[in-house]
């Protein structure tokens, strides 16, 4: 379990110090209203969410609890990379997807998007079950190290550049458990 210290509610987690950063409370208003907006969008659309994990389990469970009048389904989906034979390098497999999208419109549901290769990359896996439309739903968003064009649709919050762990987020596995969000404390700062 992550040590609490009593150093100002900090909590320690292997060789790293982290602060309090987003409440429970306001993490969850801001994903509510994330939901009102991306239920209003697409109402009468029966979209398909696709959730990523392992990081995004708590993201969808709270999205999909706060639009409880929009017909949808979802389902979950993991991401494989691995160096491969082609030039491009890593290569991005999208394990358990068992639905068919093609036709469908389809949402992304990520924990967070910082540079947006993952997302860039499940977005190339997805276009070719040839779905109506691809859009992005993400917890966090970090713009100041976003390095692709492709507009991240939906967002909850965005957050400066820093490592950030709870709700769902992870330090070395640990921590997915904290609720609202940790800041890490840069120790050279
Ligand atoms: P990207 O490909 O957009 O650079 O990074 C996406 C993935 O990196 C996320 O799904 C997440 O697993 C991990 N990641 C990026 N930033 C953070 C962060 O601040 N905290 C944690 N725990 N994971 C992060």
């Amino acid at each position: 379990m992550p040590e609490t210290t009593s150093d100002q509610g900090r909590v320690r987690s292997l060789d790293k110090q982290f602060a309090p950063f987003i409440t429970a409370g306001e993490l969850d208003a801001a994903i509510q209203r994330l939901a009102e907006e991306v239920q209003a969008k697409y109402q009468g659309r029966r979209p398909l969410f696709i959730g990523v994990l392992n990081g995004a389990y708590f993201f969808a469970a709270k999205l999909l609890e706060h639009m409880p009048e929009l017909e949808c389904e979802i389902t979950f989906v993991k991401v494989a990379s691995y160096i491969g034979t082609s030039s491009s390098g890593t290569v991005t497999q999208l394990i358990g997807l068992n639905e068919r999208i093609e036709g469908r419109e389809v949402i992304i549901v990520e924990d967070i998007v910082d540079t947006g290769n993952t997302i860039a990359h499940i977005m190339g896996a997805l276009q070719e079950h040839h779905p109506a439309g691809i859009s992005v739903a993400t917890m966090l968003f970090k713009p100041d190290a976003y390095s692709h064009d492709h507009p991240i649709d939906h967002v909850a919050l965005r957050i400066p550049n820093a490592f950030v762990i709870g709700s769902g987020l992870d330090h070395d596995g640990l921590c997915r458990n904290l609720p609202g969000i940790w800041r890490i404390i840069d120790e050279h700062a």
